[in-house]
């Protein structure tokens, strides 16, 4: 019990310490700016921030928000991303304790995470993501050889309907990122989880974006990534379970 306590600190602590990294994707990659040689600064004054003003959420909390120098509010993006990436890396090791599906599924979180900000932001997601996320799956498939067909089916079962509604409509019924997405997921998930993924992030992406567009008269552009990450991350940790419950009434 210890034992697990303690392991549950530490990926909390890795998943915030991840998240940070995660913010410095999410602002550089759209603007093409180098993630790793540019120092990390102030938006507003250029302030180099030292290494205590990196503390994943702490520095944030410590500094109220504000920059050390000129006092520019700091976007509450940063901490929220930190102690959310830290949360879903807690849930995944939760699931599926020490073992090579919470390390694939931490690092895929990440990518579902950054991805999803950067989707919201600038209706983009970086092709880099998608690859990714389809590495992960080339690494799943690997570990889990006897079954490498349900992954190969994943690849095409819902990303060849989707490029057909993209060829048909020319690219205004889906995006192609969206596209390339649930081929990487398919990939790391096997067939039916990302079925179930998709058919989750359609619902959640409709009604999310129908009470958004009522209350606070958001523009019509729907950008799918968060909502198709959600279903993914859902269903990488449940939809076995979702599944088997869901056909138990036809047992
Ligand atoms: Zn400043």
């Amino acid at each position: 019990m210890l034992y697990t306590i303690v392991i549950a600190i530490i990926i909390f602590l890795y998943g915030i310490i991840i998240g940070s990294f995660l913010n410095v994707c999410i602002y550089r990659l759209p603007k093409k700016e180098n993630i790793v040689t540019t120092r990390s600064h102030c938006m507003s004054c250029g302030y180099q921030l030292k290494w205590y003003d990196l503390i994943p959420l702490f520095s944030w909390l410590a500094l109220r928000g504000r920059c050390r120098k000129c006092k520019a509010e700091i976007s509450v993006q940063y901490p929220v991303v930190e102690a959310l990436n830290g949360v879903l890396y807690l849930i995944v090791f939760l699931c599926c304790g020490v073992s090579i599906e919470t390390l694939l599924y931490c690092l895929m979180a990440s990518a579902l995470l950054a991805l999803s900000v950067i989707d919201f932001r600038t209706f983009e997601i970086p092709v880099g993501f998608n690859v990714f996320i389809a590495v992960l799956g080339l690494v799943r498939v690997l570990t889990d050889i006897s079954n490498w067909s349900e992954y190969a089916i994943g690849f095409f079962v819902v990303s060849i309907p989707l490029y057909i509604i993209y060829f048909v409509t020319k690219g205004r019924g889906i995006g192609g990122g969206d596209i390339k997405l649930m081929a990487a997921s398919g990939l790391l998930l096997g067939w039916k989880c990302n079925i179930l993924a998709f058919l989750l992030g359609c619902i959640l992406g409709s009604v999310i974006h129908i009470l958004r567009m009522r209350l606070t008269k958001a523009e019509h552009v729907l950008a799918m990534g968060p909502y198709l990450s959600a279903g993914i991350y859902v269903c990488a940790l449940w939809g076995t379970g979702l599944l088997d419950w869901y056909l138990s009434f036809y047992g």
